[in-house]
């Protein structure tokens, strides 16, 4: 059996009718940016999200880029984040010119330790970034005590988190935004790069879609010089239609997570993801620990098996941050996990004979 990693083409041939209607509207209207389709999602998310305003960007890592800036922060700045997160989390806080300031993980969740923020906070500090990783909640009421306690601004990266909640509150509503990627791999995911900042404050989400479309909210009237990060139409299109499916689809990984987790009660070999309480978990990733995880790898891959690492090298060691002079001993967690986290495949069409196949095998391997 050859179980993938993703299988967007199964989703795709799932909703094809729905979605070739749509984009061959695009093109026949020949409005490739901006327009009805991506005012539609704007206005389709803000519901889903009871959220004020919903800011249609390029991708995900803009949507960080652009909040921070539009908050002021810049050059003399630093901003707290996780030492575990895709690259985005902490290159648009450089981009701003402030610093990344990182602190090691929770772990249990593999989430920014809150225990650890205070002790990193300064008169510099401004922000504070916790990313729900791979669907499961960072302690977001905890940071945001201490955001409110420090005066400082709290930015969810929910890219990995689309309708992840903590107490029924969902990703990104906690903070003063929250920034969501659609690449199409993610769990709400366009066919091509999109993403989007949600807000309840109007300053800041006038400020954001001005930056985003060069400065401007009229055509020709530019208040600041900003750039060019829109929301692709044919990207909004296809994401109106995804949205519909998209309770569906967690619930699917919800239960394949539960599945894998039941497969691994008697391999305990295993560390399974532990769900916060009080929270659901998305299931981005479903993501297991071993110490032997580079072996186990690549004994799936014998046996048809995709896997992946989310990821091999935490922020703070990669080349990217040489300068910043971290060692192991700073983000203990962090280092020690990247050797032993391991991504299985997780998608909503996964089904329960490949989940059963993948468990079957990883029992194999501990038994040999
Ligand atoms: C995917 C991702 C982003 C960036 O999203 P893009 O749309 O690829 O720019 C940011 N943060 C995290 C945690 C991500 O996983």
């Amino acid at each position: 059996m050859l179980v993938p990693f993703v299988d967007l083409k199964a989703q795709y041939a799932s909703i094809k009718p729905e979605i070739d209607t749509v984009i061959q509207r695009v093109f026949d209207e020949t409005s490739f940016v901006g327009g009805k389709y991506v005012a539609d999602f704007e206005k389709d998310f803000s519901i889903r999200y009871q959220a004020k305003h919903v800011i249609g960007v390029a991708n995900g890592t803009d949507a960080i880029y652009i909040v921070l800036k539009m908050l002021g922060i810049g050059p003399g700045d630093e901003v707290i984040t996780s030492a575990s997160s895709w690259i985005s989390t902490s290159e648009t806080i450089s981009q701003t010119g402030a610093r990344p300031i990182f602190v090691d993980i929770d772990p249990q969740t593999y989430t920014i330790n809150p225990e650890l923020i205070e002790g990193k906070i300064t008169p510099r500090t401004r922000a504070i970034i916790p990313v729900h990783l791979y669907g499961q909640m960072a302690h977001v009421s905890t940071i945001k005590e201490i955001c409110d306690k420090h005066e400082l601004f709290l930015v969810e990266d929910c890219a990995q988190s689309h309708f992840s909640m903590e107490s029924n509150v969902l990703a990104g509503k906690t903070g003063i935004a929250g920034t969501f990627s659609f690449y199409p791999g993610k769990n709400l995911g366009a066919y091509g790069d999109a993403g989007c900042i949600i807000t309840n404050d109007d300053h800041l989400a006038s400020r954001c879609r001005m930056y985003a479309n060069h400065g401007s909210l009229k055509k020709h009237d530019h208040q600041m010089e900003g750039i060019n990060s829109r929301l692709d139409t044919l990207q909004a299109a296809v994401l109106s239609v995804k949205l519909k499916y998209i309770d569906q689809w967690t619930q699917s990984r919800i239960n394949n997570a539960t599945l894998y987790s039941e497969h691994f009660r008697n391999c305990t070999e295993v560390q399974v993801p532990q769900v916060r309480r009080d929270t659901l978990h998305s299931f981005h990733l479903y993501v297991i620990r071993t110490p032997v995880r580079d072996k186990l790898k690549l004994f799936l891959e014998e046996h048809g098996i995709q896997t992946a690492i989310h990821y091999p090298v935490a922020l703070p060691f990669l080349p990217a941050y040489n300068h910043l002079g971290h060692t192991k001993a700073d983000f203990p967690v962090a280092f020690r996990l990247q050797n032993e986290i391991l991504s299985l495949p997780m998608y909503p069409e996964l089904s329960v004979p490949q989940i059963e196949y993948v468990s079957a095998q990883i029992a194999n391997f501990f038994r040999k």
